[in-house]
């Protein structure tokens, strides 16, 4: 079966991509192991963190990860693994969390955030998609004194910040209680609901004729000189002239091509249920000392938290779920939890905050988009719009600004 572009993975960096493809003349294949209902871009936090807000890899989050380890509060769990490159990832981590890098990822994090942010308003507005998107911030809360005082000294722009006591704290976030510190408004962020974005999306594909596979995983790249010439799932073979690898965190088809990458799996968890109207968050938040999200959707909340290393097991962990209610709960007041359905998803982390983005560098008719990492709805559309233009316009990696800013593929 021959196809002009097969897009391998169905998560929103697979469907942001198409969306931009589907507006030229090429008739777009998306293959996908499973249904597309559940996976990690299903049940995240829908957070669109972009703006004056730090990055994993950056001097900050290492020493508050490491204070909350020494509390027994630590979202961060590392499995002890005999994958070397779980180490290599570990290793560049903490090497890239420098002053020099995190300047550069802020930037690069305002530039590519402003353009989803567009792009999301639009396809809501003018495709008339409706995911419960929301620009109206992201509301961090702190627990801490110290991180509280710290984080208000740089947020006295009053076109980007709102610093809140406790009680301006509560109109937002009916359910906390007085152990908490205060909280900072980031206003240029916002959030959305990802469960709709992923259907909605999929129902517009679908009707500009975009084609669906489902529930057949791509097991087999077939290489030819410097070209994949076809791919082989466990029902059929399938040719393309282009083929757009967006596996998310599964790096086995990256690593048939030979590409070289660090990028590793890490499990986070989300609870989503029912609680009474009067408790429920008016805005998205973030605990920001403990790392819980609280995101109002319709009709439910959604909590996530952790970020475990060295798993690659969907199993839910009774033990996570608990400390994850543990710790929130020291800070809120009682509240049911109706309905609860629980989640587990992989982030595809890169060491650095920078996805793995462009032609391959062996295979020209390859491209790689993956490694979004805790960002992936956030910048989804931006991707799209960069992979679209690399292929669109025949352009080699060196030639795109994007690329070259935006790509591991040009990161020490
Ligand atoms: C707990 C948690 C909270 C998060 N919160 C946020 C947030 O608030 N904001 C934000 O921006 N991001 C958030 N993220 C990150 C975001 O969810 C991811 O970055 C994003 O979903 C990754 O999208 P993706 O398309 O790259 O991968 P995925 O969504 O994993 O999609 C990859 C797809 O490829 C398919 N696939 C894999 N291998 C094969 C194969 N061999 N053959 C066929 N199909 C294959 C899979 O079935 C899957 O459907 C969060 C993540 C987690 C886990």
């Amino acid at each position: 079966m021959s196809k002009d572009i097969l897009i391998i993975g169905g998560g929103i960096i697979g469907l942001m991509t198409a969306y931009f493809l589907c507006k030229s003349p090429n008739k777009i294949t998306i293959i996908d192991e499973k249904d597309i209902t559940n996976g990690t871009s299903f049940g995240n936090a829908g957070m669109l963190s972009a703006f004056s807000k730090n990055p994993l890899s950056s001097p900050d989050v290492l020493l508050d990860t490491f204070k909350l380890m020494l509390k027994g509060e630590s979202p961060v769990n590392i499995h002890p693994s005999l994958d070397f490159n779980l180490y290599k990832w570990l290793g560049s981590f903490v090497l890239n969390a420098n002053k020099k890098r995190l300047k550069k990822t802020l930037g690069l994090f305002e530039r590519y955030g402003k353009i989803s942010l567009d792009y999301y308003s639009f396809m809501s507005k003018e495709d008339k998609m409706d995911f419960h998107f929301r620009q109206d911030g992201i509301l961090m809360i702190y627990t801490e004194q110290k991180s509280f005082d710290k984080k208000v000294i740089l947020c006295q722009d009053t076109s980007k910040y709102k610093i809140l006591n406790i009680d301006e704290t509560k109109e937002y976030m009916p359910c906390v209680n007085d152990k908490i510190i205060g909280s900072i408004l980031l206003k240029q962020n916002g959030h959305l609901d990802p469960a709709l974005l992923m259907f909605e999306l999929k129902n517009y594909l679908l009707e500009k004729k975009v084609e669906f596979i489902y529930n057949e995983e791509v097991k087999h790249l077939e290489f030819s000189s410097n070209k994949v010439v076809q791919v082989h799932t466990s029902k059929h073979s399938y040719k393309a002239d282009t083929f757009i690898l967006s596996t998310g965190a599964n790096t086995n088809l990256m690593k048939q091509s030979k590409t070289s990458f660090l990028m590793t799996p890490a499990k986070g968890y989300s609870l989503t249920f029912e609680m009474q109207e009067d408790l429920k968050p008016k805005m998205c938040a973030l605990f920001a000392d403990l790392f819980i999200a609280m995101t109002p959707r319709k009709n439910t909340v959604r909590i996530t938290s952790k970020l475990e290393l060295g798993s690659t097991s969907d199993v839910i962990v009774k033990k996570q779920i608990d400390s994850i209610k543990h710790n929130l709960a020291l800070y809120t007041k009682d509240f049911e939890m109706k309905n609860i359905v629980q989640w587990s998803g992989f982030r595809p982390l890169t060491p650095n905050d920078m996805p793995i983005l462009g032609f391959d560098e062996r295979y020209s008719n390859l491209v790689h988009a993956t490694g979004l990492g805790w960002l992936g709805i956030t910048f989804a559309p931006a991707i799209g719009k960069i992979i679209n233009e690399l292929i669109l316009e025949h352009k080699e990696n060196k030639n795109s600004s994007d690329i070259l800013l935006f790509s591991q593929f040009y990161q020490v």
